[in-house]
């Protein structure tokens, strides 16, 4: 299913290092508004210390976003000192095939990690990359958006009911 992501978590720093190891993933490809920062555009703590931990052990990340207020998307990536990108039009194809290059990776080695599912997941499902979920940091989303909770939430309820039901027959194989 194209709008379900591979994996789901609460926030980015919850995305361990085991886990990427396990899943073979040597990037992110990071979402910025509401993913990395709030509607305030803080960026908290525990958002910080994880980046510098993953880039610590060799993986790379990139922020890709669809904001047009680069000044907003550079002052983060600079205090990050990851790269960026904005006007990145997710889900369309191109900006994520762009950062591949720059990432010098595979798709099946890179991750996408955004907080909705017709920008972040259908992109990286798109381009064959592995997709991940994590809930919104804030309630609060610009008009655009918060037209588009109530589908994804639809889709976010059933993707987990889905998985659930997987589990549970996993379990009783
Ligand atoms: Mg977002």
């Amino acid at each position: 299913m194209v709008l379900y992501p591979k994996e789901e978590f609460n926030k980015v720093s919850d995305i361990n290092l085991q886990f990427l190891k396990k899943n073979e993933i040597k990037a992110l490809i990071l979402d910025l508004d509401n993913t990395l920062i709030d509607y305030y555009k803080n960026l908290n703590q525990e958002t910080i210390k994880w980046v510098n931990n993953l880039k610590n052990e060799g993986i790379k990340l990139y922020i890709l976003s669809n904001s047009n207020k680069e000044e907003k998307v550079k002052k983060i990536a600079q205090e990050l000192e990851i790269p960026y990108k904005c006007f990145a039009k997710k889900p369309l194809k191109r900006s994520f095939w762009q950062v591949k290059d720059e990432l010098k990776q595979e798709s099946k080695n890179i991750a996408v990690v955004g907080d909705q599912i017709f920008t972040d997941i259908l992109g990286g499902n798109r381009c064959n990359m592995f997709t991940i979920l994590v809930e919104p940091i804030e309630k609060k989303d610009i008009w655009i958006t918060e037209i588009k909770r109530p589908i994804e939430n639809f889709i976010k309820n059933k993707y987990r009911k889905e998985k659930q039901k997987k589990e549970k027959n996993n379990v009783l194989q």
